[in-house]
Order: structure tokens, then C-alpha cells, then sequence
């Protein structure tokens, strides 16, 4: 410490997220083998979960990952720019009118509903190509997805179905985190009854947490998430390697005395004479308030060197208060780097601190630090 990347933070930087690409290729193919008769798409929704979906989809294509599923259609002109070849579905959405823009860039909607099926076979028909879709079937989610009824409407509805290329059916897990909930099989058992009603098609079932519940929940294609970014997919599972740290600077060191309080609120009251160490992050850059500390509460910690340094009161939008009393003076110093996430404490781990899920942790870092982009296996920073 500081981590060997922080070398390279500017000097006018206050924080740090170091991107190990790396890893997240090794991520990659560790999820790919663990399902070796599908293909592994990647979700890169959100920012590739906050870390950057321009650097993830020219990582993933070195591993030759070919498709790729995105919330959003501005996120689909992401990935086309980065990867021309590739397949891109849009997952959250497809509206009349928005035909030619997803035939212009060869993105593909995921329909989720009859309105959005019947939108794009007659968008493909006035084309006169029959372009590809997913087609997405409801199987216990109730958000997005074909119930049985318009299911079965659309398979008689011929002249629809022709007029364009389903090229893949799919559903969603909403349980896959927890292997022992029953609602996983009673969904697969729903997938494959809907599925058998359409002329045969590529299937896609399993998310992150799919991918680990075996082979019948594969199918040809699946889409890993979550685990491809270092999180903890499964409930109790050790997650794949981290790609992400997030460091940030001592911007000041204050000496507190025992009764007086730190932070907004003052709801921190020193127990002893602190040494308190801000540092320039903050809620505005993902780091949750709740995993501030008050009289009685603990919340997060900091790492200086493998010394662990206690949050002091609450998280302000910018700043944070860390207790750093009984760590040596040579390293608690205005300047020198802490770790938020990194060897100490990942993403889960702040996650469970803060009450919430290590999606949000992740989504939730913001884009003002500086990001650093390494790939430690091939050393390049
Ligand atoms: C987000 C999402 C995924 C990826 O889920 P993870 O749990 O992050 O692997 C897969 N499929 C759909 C439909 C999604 O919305």
C-alpha cells in the first residue's frame, strides 16, 4: 500500500476506482466453463454494472464474447460502437416508432409483451425483413415477459410470428440466489411448457446465479451478470476474483477530544482523545449513508496498510470521518490512501453492512473518482 495502481492517480484526485479487467476476463471464462454447452453473454446494463461498459464489452470481446444484453437502448449504441459484430439485445423495452433505430444499429429488442411482439413484426413487415428478437416469457417474475395466455395467442398468430426472426425465448430466475427455493424448478418447469409450444428456438434461462444451479438450467445461451463483475451471485457461495477497488485520499487529520461529536448531526460523541482522518468520498459517490456510524452503531471501514480504521458519525455527500487513532502516524497522513473496497472488504461485505444488495453497492460507485483500468494478468495498468 498504496496499492501498486495509485501510482498512477493524478495528483489533483481525491479518489480512486481501480478496474482490474483482468479479472473480469477471468470471470469470464470461469462462468463460460462452468457451462460448457451454452454460449456465455454478458449483462453490461448500468455501466457494465458500474464499471465501465466500453472497457468491459473490448475485455469480454478479447475472451470472444459475442453477444451482449443492455437495459437500455442508448446503452446498445454503447456496445455497437465498441464491438461492431457483436449480438446486443435491449432488455427493458421496445415502443412503436422505435423500429428503425434498433434496425439501424442491428440492436435487437427483447419483446416482453403481445403490444411490444405485434410493434415489431409490423415495424419488420413494412421493412420487408424479418429482423431478430428475443421473445421473453413470464414464468413467475410478473415484470416483464409473455404470460401463457399471449403466449399461446402469438404461436396461432402466424402472419405475426413470420414477419420476424424470433431468434431467442427466454425468462428470468427470481430465486436463483437461493438454490433450495422450490420457485426455481416450479419456473424452469414453466419455461420449458411455454417454450414447447413455439417452433423450435435457442433458449436462454439462467443469469449469474443460474449459471450455478447446473445444467439443466443452461439451455444455449447464458446470461452471466453479477458474478462476472466479483459479486456474489449465490447465497453463501464465495464469489469470483474482484475487479473492483475503490481508494480515497486523506484530505485532512483533526485531533478530537473526548465529548465533543464529529460530523452532521453531531451524532457521533468521541469517547476518547480521536484522531480523525477525512477523506474527499462520499454518499455522491456511492458510498451508502447508511454505512455511516453513530452513538451505538458501527457502519463502515477503512484500510490503511492492513490497519483497519472505524467510520466516525455520518456520511456526508463528499467527505467521510474515519477514526484512525491506533494506526502508526507514518501512515494515517494527510496524502496517503485508504482502502474502501479492495482486499478488506468487498462489494458483498459493504453490501451486508449497509442492509442492501452488492448490485447497488456496485451501481452505486459513482463517476467521479478517477478510474483507473488495470488488467493484473497481463500487467497492464
Ligand atoms: C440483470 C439481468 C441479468 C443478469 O443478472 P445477474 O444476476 O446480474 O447475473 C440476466 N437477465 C436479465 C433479464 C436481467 O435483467
Amino acid at each position: 500500500m498504496p496499492a501498486a495502481p495509485l501510482k498512477n492517480a493524478d495528483p489533483t484526485t481525491t479518489s480512486v476506482l481501480t478496474i482490474d479487467l483482468g479479472a473480469l476476463r477471468a470471470n469470464y471464462r470461469a462462468l463460460r466453463d462452468l457451462a460448457p454447452g451454452a454460449e456465455c453473454a454478458a449483462v453490461i446494463k448500468a455501466y457494465a454494472y458500474g464499471i465501465g461498459t466500453e472497457q468491459a464489452v473490448r475485455a469480454l470481446s478479447k475472451e470472444d464474447c459475442k453477444t451482449y444484453f443492455v437495459a437500455t437502448f442508448s446503452e446498445a449504441q454503447t456496445v455497437r460502437n465498441a464491438a461492431p459484430d457483436a449480438t446486443v439485445y435491449v432488455l427493458d423495452g421496445f415502443f412503436s416508432g422505435s423500429g428503425p433505430a434498433f434496425a439501424e444499429a442491428r440492436i435487437r429488442p427483447v419483446l416482453s409483451c403481445i403490444a411490444e411482439v405485434i410493434d415489431w413484426a409490423a415495424y419488420c413487415k413494412g421493412k420487408g425483413e424479418p429482423l431478430p428478437a428475443a421473445i421473453q416469457l413470464e414464468t413467475g417474475m410478473n415484470r416483464l415477459g409473455l404470460p401463457i395466455s399471449e403466449a399461446v395467442t402469438l404461436v396461432n398468430a402466424t402472419e405475426t410470428l413470420n414477419a420476424f426472426t424470433p431468434a431467442l425465448l427466454m425468462s428470468h430466475l427470481a430465486c436463483g440466489d437461493e438454490p433450495e427455493n422450490s420457485m426455481n424448478k416450479a419456473q424452469l418447469k414453466a419455461f420449458e411448457d411455454m417454450r414447447a409450444l413455439f417452433p423450435p428456438c435457442p433458449a436462454s434461462f439462467a443469469n449469474s446465479a443460474g449459471i450455478f444451479l447446473g445444467e439443466s438450467y443452461h439451455f444455449d445461451v447464458t446470461r452471466a451478470g453479477f458474478a462476472l463483475y466479483g459479486g456474489r451471485a449465490v447465497n453463501d457461495q464465495t464469489p469470483l476474483a474482484q475487479i473492483v477497488q475503490c481508494h480515497a485520499r486523506i484530505t485532512q487529520i483533526h485531533e478530537g477530544q473526548a465529548g465533543e461529536t464529529v460530523g452532521y448531526g453531531a451524532a457521533h460523541t468521541l469517547t476518547r482523545p480521536t484522531k480523525i482522518a477525512t477523506l474527499s468520498l462520499g454518499y455522491a459517490d456511492g458510498i451508502l449513508r447508511c454505512l455511516g456510524a453513530s452513538d451505538g452503531k458501527s457502519g463502515l471501514s477503512g484500510y490503511i496498510d492492513g490497519h483497519r480504521a472505524p467510520v466516525l458519525g455520518r456520511v456526508s455527500m463528499d467527505l467521510i470521518t474515519l477514526d484512525v487513532t491506533d494506526i502508526p502516524d507514518a501512515l494515517a497522513e494527510r496524502g496517503n490512501w485508504v482502502e474502501i473496497l479492495g482486499d478488506h472488504t468487498s462489494v458483498d461485505d459493504l453490501a451486508i453492512q449497509a442492509g442492501t444488495i452488492g448490485y447497488e453497492v456496485l451501481t452505486s460507485l459513482g463517476h467521479r473518482a478517477q478510474r483507473i483500468y488495470i488488467d493484473a494478468e497481463t500487467g497492464a495498468a
